[in-house]
């Protein structure tokens, strides 16, 4: 089987919340989403999808996908895309870094390896673990009041883990922790996701206001050493993200005892096989991961689901269902949440089918 053209999309995705708030003051209203479609020789066709969280959260943005996938695909064009590593190889030999770019190309390879063998993606991972898995609702920032109405809202619609946006003022954000934590349930989880927002001598006196509080602690601050300080100055369970993007990391974090969850975002790893990587290594040290994306519209969710449900579900943290966030269906038979939690489909491949009329145009191609 061979390459024979690869297709990108340029999608918008709209919020049903209007806008999307994180530390630092940054925000998106508008996420811009790209969609990759590989055909073959055999007339098998995959697709992927690749949204960054705009253009200042990861060294990643909308464009510069669109720029990488244009720089690496005349290169992939007659490979074979069921063949994962010798593409993943070839893309790095082709274009350094820049793993975000490679991850809608690696999806829509696992797409087509899945019909190709007849198997959904998640057994291809290693199988999926029950019936279904857990989500998070990320709690956008606004006020101390309006995030613990959220919150409200959505455990009405079955979440059960809530990852409150903070990074910002320290002593509102202690205000928000404390004002959501008085209504939190027996059985849900509260995690304060700074997103690198706060300063060390912030981040310390966020973490000895709330110590008396149930809470997880993510990413504090900008860098792993800072995040280091602090994890061993505090005693609540304590989650890496924007830091661990490969395994170097993942195994020095290891060593340092750094962490007890990991954030496995599949396009900060550059696709699936590197974030299976990412997952299996972490399965074998023991360390929990929340499974996820940095954004993404009815793909990426399908992506992610796969990769969560062939997570070990003692392990699997908690996980995102990105499509129900946006207003736009990008594809059929993506999953979707159901009293807080999400399955992977059954189908071959991703189980999905693009809407072709949400995609519109393609915005590059490239063919032999
Ligand atoms: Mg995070």
């Amino acid at each position: 089987m061979k390459i024979t053209k690869i297709v990108a999309y340029q999608v918008d995705l709209p919020l049903h919340e209007g806008k999307y708030a994180w530390s630092g003051g940054k925000s998106v209203d508008v996420f811009d989403s790209t969609v990759v479609r590989i055909e073959t020789d055999e007339g098998v066709t995959g697709y992927g999808e690749v949204c960054p969280l705009g253009p200042a959260y990861l060294p990643s943005y909308a464009e510069g996908a669109r720029t990488g996938i244009a720089a690496i695909a005349p290169s992939l064009i007659g490979q074979d895309p069921t063949e994962l590593d010798v593409i993943n190889r070839l893309m790095d030999a082709t274009l350094k870094g820049h793993p975000y770019a490679k991850s809608p190309i690696d999806i829509a390879c696992w797409d087509i390896l899945g019909q190709v063998s007849g198997q959904p993606v998640s057994t291809l991972l290693g199988g999926a673990n029950g019936d279904n898995f857990v989500l998070y609702r990320a709690i956008s920032q606004r006020s101390p009041q309006e995030m613990a109405d959220n919150v409200a809202m959505y455990r009405e619609q079955g979440y059960s883990r809530f990852q409150l946006k903070v990074g910002g003022d320290p002593d509102v954000d202690i205000e928000r922790i404390r004002q959501v934590a008085a209504n939190m349930e027996t059985g849900e989880k509260l995690i304060a996701d700074a997103n690198t927002g706060w300063l060390m001598h912030e981040a310390a006196r966020v973490v000895r206001a709330v110590a008396d509080i149930d809470v997880y602690i993510e990413q504090p601050c900008a860098s792993y050493d800072e995040c280091l300080s602090i994890r061993r100055r505090t005693t609540h369970p304590f989650v890496m993200d924007e830091t661990i993007d490969g395994l170097e990391p993942l195994l020095r974090g290891h060593a340092d005892d750094a962490m007890d969850v990991v954030n496995i975002k599949i396009s900060k790893f550059g696709g699936l096989t590197k974030a299976r990587q990412a997952r299996d290594l972490c399965t074998s040290l023991g360390i929990a991961m929340t499974i996820e994306d940095s954004w993404g519209g009815d793909i990426v969710t399908a992506a992610i689901s796969h990769l969560a449900h062939s997570t070990p579900t003692e392990l699997l943290f908690t996980a995102t269902d990105f499509n129900s966030y946006v207003t736009v269906d990008i594809a059929e038979g993506a999953p979707h949440r159901d009293n807080g939690r999400m399955s992977s489909s059954r189908s071959q491949g991703l189980g999905i089918a693009p809407i072709h009329k949400a995609l519109g145009q393609p915005v590059l191609e490239a063919s032999a």
